[in-house]
């Protein structure tokens, strides 16, 4: 088996990938694949409450709030977001983080205006603003919790007077937050929760029907949560693997759980990186992410030399994102720590061999 550090769509467990299998030919021995069986059967039903359960369990979700499981990936909530909750004539702030964050901007433009905080681009987004001040008249405040392909990542959440909207594609379940703090999360599942095609949202009911635009009912989210995710046929595969990879994740012992796993994973990795002379980290320590970890080597020559001895060794996706360069080793939860010892082992000998 390959230790698998790809960005997204990125490593489940293989105990998850097993029973996904499983239930492709079979589901639960009822004689009939998850491929094929109304999404209005009690088999399906079962498991999209399951889903829908665990992720209350595991992050604590208060009353009031409502949990989707939607299609069109994180990209379509970069819309569906101020569709929602942007008045025509109103505004929303928005912290650029990175590209994600960027592009989250860029959409909210059809619907009015979002104003930009504080951005990261002209240090090339190496660390996350903290010196600036959220309108009190806007509508909400939008952030990205993780910045994928920077290997960024707030720390800690800002204080927001109005209602918080965060972008958790990349760390969603990677550690515990408070999600009375939000007024909406949003993360496309195959990062860190399951497969691409579904789309996990938690909102806060509170904040919906506050614009009188009129919304189709594909990108409404009172029509989603009336339909309980399935006002169409939702992604049946997409949600039961994210499903299994919940019942996974609760098995481990849940979110506070992974969290220490994941900061063990980070603070190794992180470690060999600032040890070995090398390599290099990218961002500042302070906003360093625990989910992808971006690196250079000090020498720009050694680069193609140390991913042909990663391939050797079976890691893959170590390569960074093509607007970044560099390395990205995404240490997702499903990632062992075996797998970021295997890496470790690789640097080490790289720096063996080429002293
Ligand atoms: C990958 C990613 C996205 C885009 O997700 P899609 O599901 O492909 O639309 C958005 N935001 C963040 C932080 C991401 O990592």
């Amino acid at each position: 088996m390959k230790h698998n550090f790809g960005a997204g769509p990125g490593i489940l467990p293989h105990e998850v990938l097993k029973q996904a299998a499983e239930g492709v030919l079979d589901l639960n021995g009822i004689g009939l694949s998850i491929l094929e069986i109304s999404h209005r059967s009690a088999e399906f039903e079962a498991i999209l409450n399951e889903a829908v359960s665990l992720v209350k369990e595991l992050f604590n979700v208060p009353a009031g709030y409502s949990v989707l499981f939607l299609q069109g990936g994180a990209s379509t909530q970069f819309a569906m977001v101020p569709y929602n909750l942007l008045p025509s004539d109103g505004k929303a702030a928005y912290l650029d983080s990175g590209v994600w964050a960027s592009k989250a901007i860029k959409e909210a433009k059809y619907f009015g205006e979002p104003v930009v905080v504080a951005t990261g681009k002209e240090n090339n987004y190496r660390s996350i603003p903290t010196d600036y001040e959220i309108p009190a008249d806007a509508a909400y405040f939008h952030i990205t919790s993780n910045n994928t392909i920077y290997g960024t990542q707030l720390q800690q959440f800002p204080k927001s007077p109005v209602p918080l909207i965060c972008d958790m594609s990349s760390d969603i379940f990677s550690r515990v937050v408070n999600v009375a703090d939000f007024g909406l999360i949003y993360a496309g599942a195959q990062k860190n929760m399951g497969p691409a095609g579904t789309t996990l949202v938690i909102v806060k009911d509170e904040i919906l029907g506050k614009t009188d635009r009129k919304i189709p009912a594909m990108f409404n989210y009172q029509t989603q949560i009336e339909g309980g995710s399935m006002y169409n046929t939702p992604p049946c595969f997409a949600i039961y693997v994210s499903m299994l990879t919940l019942r996974w994740l609760k098995a481990k012992g849940g979110v506070a759980a992974i969290e220490k796993e994941n900061n063990a994973k980070a603070a190794a990795l992180y470690t060999e990186i600032d040890r070995n002379p090398f390599f290099k980290g990218v961002c500042v320590p302070e906003d360093r992410s625990k989910m992808n970890v971006c690196f250079l080597t000090e020498n720009p020559d050694h680069e193609k030399p140390f991913l042909k001895l990663c391939d050797e060794r079976g890691i893959v996706g170590v390569k960074g994102h093509r607007s970044a360069g560099g390395f990205r080793a995404s240490i997702y939860n499903a990632l062992p720590i075996t797998s970021v010892y295997a890496l470790i082992d690789a640097m080490q000998e790289f720096a063996e061999k080429n002293k």
